[in-house]
């Protein structure tokens, strides 16, 4: 096997050609590996590789498996860590990047605005004896108040889900390493295209590949990058021995996904900006909520740590949820439905599906309103999205 190197490269044409590993056949596009197991020459090569594998020698497909290695290699290079583990899910991700730091008895701090399966997982670590502490991710006294010394791990969303809420990154690292507490960030929501989060201070960051790297709402996958240490050493049994590992072929899915994916979500971006312009001071809607408008409460944070304002928007419709329900279904050209970073426009109602497992409490504390809707901004014409948002909203 060959692999090819791009580390040193351009963001761009690491994530065309990083880590692709060509067999004896010089094959072009990625091969895909649909195999659990490798054939060992001998008994005494498959008692060796047990004890220690190379770089380029496999066992079995849910602890490594070549195409897992390529997505998995390219990741790392994109985000600037040193080594990747590919799951299953996002899920899988951030529940494998949590659950194989922790033991009973440890510290952790959360941001309280997560998406909803984030929460749930956060719920059994406590279960499991972590002592959890939650805070405003967007207020940095009390992640000072909340850090203290021997504190394990913080753990938050960049960008918050539904809210997008902007956490800051490099402030939180600062308090966290102070008390020698690793950074865990979950940043779906920033994309890798945006991410800057390791020279901002994160150690292990956490992607839902099945988003904007899929870019095509196909398969589910997620990634965790960090240290060789990290994710070898500690992530890496977790998820070998509990079976969080992803499918050969899911890794192909998300290996092409990367190679459009900075056009995709630079242009996806682009729509975002130009619909939250057009909608913004809409007489049916109260609120129009995008970082990279300057009224975003965090409007520089999200320009200095991310440099755009992402693919995300959401809109609060006058009316609470009879409303929101009535331009839901009006619309002609965006899709009611929960996956984001797709090519194809997707309209969410967060209060009713993503976050319907929340208390009422909680939601109102999140501010998942029932006018609170969430658009993930796709790869169609603005125009014709910003038509379809007016006419559903009544003009
Ligand atoms: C979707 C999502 C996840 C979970 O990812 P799956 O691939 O659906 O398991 C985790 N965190 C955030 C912020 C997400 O948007």
């Amino acid at each position: 096997m060959s692999v090819t190197q791009a580390k040193g490269l351009h963001p761009r044409t690491q994530a065309v050609h990083h880590g692709t590993r060509r067999s004896q056949y010089g094959e072009m596009a990625e091969a895909i590996f649909m195999t659990q197991g490798f054939v060992y020459d001998s008994a005494e090569q498959a008692e060796a590789r047990f004890v220690e594998s190379g770089p380029d020698e496999f066992i079995y497909a849910r602890y490594g498996n070549p195409t897992n290695r390529m997505f998995e290699d390219r990741m790392a290079a994109l985000e600037g860590t040193e080594d990747a583990f590919a799951t299953a899910s996002g899920m899988a991700a951030v529940n494998g990047a949590l659950f194989s730091l922790c033991a009973p008895g440890d510290h952790v701090v959360a941001a309280r605005a997560l998406f909803g399966s984030c929460l749930y997982v956060l719920d059994l670590l406590a279960k499991f004896g972590v002592k959890l502490s939650y805070v405003d991710g967007t207020d940095l006294n009390q992640w000072k108040e909340a850090i203290r010394p021997g504190t394990k791990a913080v753990f938050f969303e960049s960008v918050s889900n539904p809210g997008l809420e902007i956490v800051d990154i490099a402030g939180v690292s600062k308090l966290a390493h102070a008390a020698g507490a690793l950074v865990v960030v979950d940043n779906v929501f920033a994309t890798p295209v945006f991410s800057r989060a390791v020279e901002q201070g994160a150690d292990i960051i956490v992607y839902s590949a099945t988003k904007h790297i899929d870019g095509g709402g196909r398969a589910l996958g997620g990634i965790i990058c960090g240290s060789r240490d990290y994710v070898r050493g500690t992530a890496e049994p977790y998820l070998k021995h509990t079976g969080g590992a992803i499918s050969p072929f899911h890794s192909w899915i998300m290996l092409n996904g990367l190679t459009t994916m900075d056009l995709r979500v630079r242009a996806q971006a682009g729509n975002a900006e130009e619909i939250a312009k057009a909608m913004q001071g809409h007489p049916k809607l109260q609120h129009v909520g995008y970082p990279g408008l300057p009224d975003h409460p965090q409007h520089e944070l999200a320009m200095q740590q991310m440099g755009s304002g992402g693919t995300m928007i959401t809109f609060e419709v006058q009316g609470g949820k009879d409303a929101a329900f009535a331009a839901l279904n009006r619309l002609k050209v965006i899709a009611i439905s929960n996956n984001l970073g797709d090519a194809r426009s997707i309209v969410t109602h967060p209060a009713t599906t993503t976050h319907q497992r929340l208390s009422d409490e909680n939601k109102a504390q999140l501010g998942i309103t029932p006018g609170l809707l969430r658009l993930s901004v796709g790869l169609e014409d603005a125009q014709d999205l910003i038509d379809d948002l007016k006419q559903a909203l009544g003009n």
